[in-house]
Parts: C-alpha cells; structure tokens; sequence
C-alpha cells in the first residue's frame, strides 16, 4: 500500500515538475514526502511551516488537481511539518496545524490577509491605494467602476480583495464576491451547458459588489463578452460597486469588445507601478512582522535590493531565505541569503546586460552605440548616454565602477553624476519619463 502512495506521488511530482520547472520544483516540491492517502485527502510531510505558507499560496490549488488526476479521485492535500514544528507554532499562535491559506476564508473568495492594514504604501501605489480606500468608504458612488492595473505581483489583487473585507466588516449582510475573470468565464461556460443561465444571472446581478479580478483573460473568450456585458450594465445600473483589474489598461487588452473597453474606462482607471527599494524594505518588514519573524535589517535592505520587480517575489525570496535558515540552522546573514538567492538574482542580472542596454537605447536614439561610450558632449548624445547609465544601474547588478568602465571608462562619480541628473529629470519632466519607461519595456522584451 505504501509503495503504491510513493508511487504515485512520485509520478505526481514529475507533473508537477513539468508545470513549475525545475528550479521552483527542487526548492518547493521535492523535500516533501507522501505519508498516507485517505478518503478524500493526502497527507504530506513538509520540512517547516514556511512551506506550509508557500505552498498554500502558490502551488495548492494546482497540486490538488494534478494528485486528484493521478490518485483518480478529488483529494485535497493536507501540509505536516515536523512535530518539533507544530508545537513552536502552536506556542506562537493558536492556530490549526492544517490550515490551507490558499483557500478562500469564506465564501466571498477573499483572503484574509488581503486588507487596508497589511498594504505598505509607497509612491508606486499610493494614487491607487487612495482610489480604492475612497471606493471602499462609499461603494457604488464615487468611482465605478474602478479599474486598477499594473505589473505582474504589484498588489492588485490585495487591494481590490481589501475592498470587499472592508465593506464586510462594515456591511456584515453585503454580498460580495471576489471571482478571477477566468474563472467567471469557465461558470458562464458551464452555465450555458446545462441551462443553469437564470442562476448564473441572479448569482451576479444580486450582488453588492463585484470584484473581477485579471480582466484581461476576457480576451481570449469573445463569445462570451455579450453576457459579462449584461452583466456589468445590470449591477452599473443598480449603482452597485464593480471593481475590476487588469495588467494593462483597457484599451490595451487585445479583442475586447469596443463597448466593453467604454465601460470598464467609464469610471476611474488608477495604475500601479512596481515599487521602489524603501517601499520594497517597507513590505518586507511588514511581512515579516505578520508572520513573526525577525529578520536582520540588512538582510531586509539586501533582499529588497535584489528582487526589484515583482512583490509576490520580493515574499518569496523572503520566506525562502528563512526558510533555508531554519531548516539549515544557520544564521540569517547578508551572505548567507545571497548564497540563497544565488540563482533567482544571477537569473535576472544575467537576462539584462549592460550591452543590450547600450544597443536598445542607441536604437531608440538613433544614435551609434559607440557614441554611449565616447566623451562627446553634444547635447544629442549626453542625454541617451546618461539615460544608459542610469538604466544599467536600475536593470542590472552592474557596480558603479563596472558601469563606468562599459561606457568607455569613466570613474564612478561621473557613473553617479549621470544617475543623479537622470532621477531628477524624471521626477520632473514628463517628455523623459516616458522615454525612460518606453526604453525599459523594450529591454524588458516588450
Ligand atoms: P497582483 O494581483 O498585482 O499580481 P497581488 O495582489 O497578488 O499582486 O500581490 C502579490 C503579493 O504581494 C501578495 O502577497 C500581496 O499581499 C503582496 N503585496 C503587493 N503589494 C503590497 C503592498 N503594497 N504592501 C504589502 N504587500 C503587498
Ligand atoms: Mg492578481
């Protein structure tokens, strides 16, 4: 019996491998070990709580799928650290040793962490945390729909989930359902197959507040944009709040009807953007006084220096630095959680080279390369040059004086100089602002 459990959790495991790849795989899936199979769960050994959290908040829901398919039957999965584990946790906070933080709290879909209080604010976010507060104080009237997007991980979905725990708390009846747009379509999908329509509407149209989150999958299901549309105008008219989000704008979503775009810009439309290092150290302070942990602040300073782009990253580089730490029972240093993140942070300094920097904004300037690194002071090469500068010490983890000496060999404090003049234009003219953010979509591959 037991064989035929590891058996089957081993071809569970290379599954999942191919839908992860390899390097999440190592770190969060193969440490863990099948202990039994029951009616309807299977139970896994995990090194240490973190993986608990992790996994609960990454990987669950897809494991859950792959191990109901190769079981050949619905098993939810149930996470055991070790008991040494168990009892530090319970002395901590009394809280059930099962607990699965992927699933939803309640039937609303929203997650508990997800509220005003656990969101750092920062410049990057401020205008759209300001927009979804003032929402959530007045639903229904200042701003409908409201419209957020922005990058991958930069908290859309926390912000748009802290709107419907804050009218719960407030509201306790008001009924609101937070629902990724996929997941509306494949109901809607369902739906239409089994006559269930009158249901499907009236689950909708009932509600208080609707938050639809990643709307731009909407795209890829043009039949179905008909009924969202009724839906939408149903709830709009009843002036009931509607909260959307997006990676992009709505104009920019691909195959979206032309009346569904006029709707979903018809109220506010407020963008996030990825956060600087203090705000990136402040969400991780944060983080980390949730989960109780204490962490070094240079260790803090060097993780939020090293994950730039992405929150959901920025936590997961956090809770795999602890996570190492305590199961290998050394001490949180600086370089001990380099030689952790070792790999994501080569990944990324390795995918953006100071050369493809200079060749992106040559391009875009219309200018030799060569020029970047020459000593010209013409106007219409300072400023691509200075611009390169300022990028590569944005994209990469190139030093000052390894930058200095890629652009013909300047010393570090011309490197400096360049970065310095660059931020303040940036901060105030918005002609260079857009020239930057265009540049560095292009090197981002876009
Ligand atoms: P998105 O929906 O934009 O992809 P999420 O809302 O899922 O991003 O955020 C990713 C993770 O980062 C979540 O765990 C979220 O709590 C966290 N996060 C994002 N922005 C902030 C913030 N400003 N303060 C605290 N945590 C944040
Ligand atoms: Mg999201």
């Amino acid at each position: 019996m037991n064989q035929q459990i590891q058996a089957l959790w081993a071809q569970s495991q290379d599954r999942i491998k191919e839908r992860i790849g390899s390097q999440s795989f190592d770190t969060w899936i193969k440490p863990l070990t099948a202990m039994t199979v029951g009616e309807d769960s299977l139970t896994l050994k995990v090194p240490n709580h973190f993986f608990v959290e992790w996994l609960g908040q990454h990987y669950l829901n897809m494991m859950k799928e792959v191990v109901s398919d190769i079981f050949h039957k619905p098993l939810s999965i149930v996470l055991v650290p070790p008991v040494g584990e168990i009892q530090a946790a319970a002395r901590q906070k009394p809280e059930p040793t099962e607990f699965v933080p992927a699933q939803p709290t309640s039937e609303s879909g929203l997650r508990e962490r997800y509220i005003f209080d656990t969101f750092v604010i920062g410049k990057s976010n401020e205008f759209a945390y300001a927009t979804a507060f003032a929402t959530a104080q007045d639903p229904g009237k200042l701003y409908n729909p409201l419209f957020i997007y922005g990058g991958v991980g930069l908290g859309k979905t926390h912000l748009m989930q802290a709107i419907g725990h804050f009218t719960k708390r407030k509201r306790p009846k008001a009924r609101v359902l937070y629902i990724p747009a996929e997941n509306l379509m494949n109901e809607l999908v369902y739906a239409i197959q089994n006559r269930k329509m009158l249901e499907f509407k009236n689950r909708y149209r009932s509600l208080d507040i609707l938050l639809l989150d990643d709307v731009q999958f909407l795209s890829e299901k043009s039949g179905l944009q008909e009924e969202i549309f009724h839906t939408f105008n149903s709830l709009y008219d009843a002036r009931k709040q509607i909260v959307l989000t997006s990676d992009r704008p709505p104009k920019d979503i691909s195959h979206l009807e032309e009346r569904l775009v006029s709707r979903f810009q018809s109220g506010l439309v407020a963008d996030i953007q990825a956060p600087d290092l203090e705000t990136r150290a402040a969400i991780l302070k944060k983080k980390a006084e949730l989960d109780g942990l204490s962490i070094p602040n240079d260790v803090i300073y060097f993780i939020a220096a090293s994950v730039k782009s992405n929150i959901r990253e920025l936590e997961g580089s956090l809770i795999r630095v602890v996570a190492f730490s305590s199961v290998s029972d050394q001490e949180l240093t600086v370089d001990f959680a380099r030689e952790v993140l070792k790999n994501i942070i080569s990944q990324k300094s390795r995918l953006i080279s100071i050369e493809l920097i200079q060749k992106i904004v040559a391009n875009y300037y219309s200018i030799p390369e060569e020029a970047l690194k020459s000593k010209r002071r013409i106007k219409k090469l300072v400023l691509p040059r200075q611009l390169a500068m300022y990028l590569s010490r944005e994209l990469t983890s190139a030093s000052l004086n390894d930058i200095g000496n890629r652009f013909g060999g300047k010393d570090h404090t011309t490197v400096l100089h360049a970065i310095s003049k660059i931020k303040k234009m940036i901060a105030s003219d918005n002609e260079i602002t857009s020239q930057a953010d265009r540049i560095t979509e292009l090197i981002n591959g876009g």
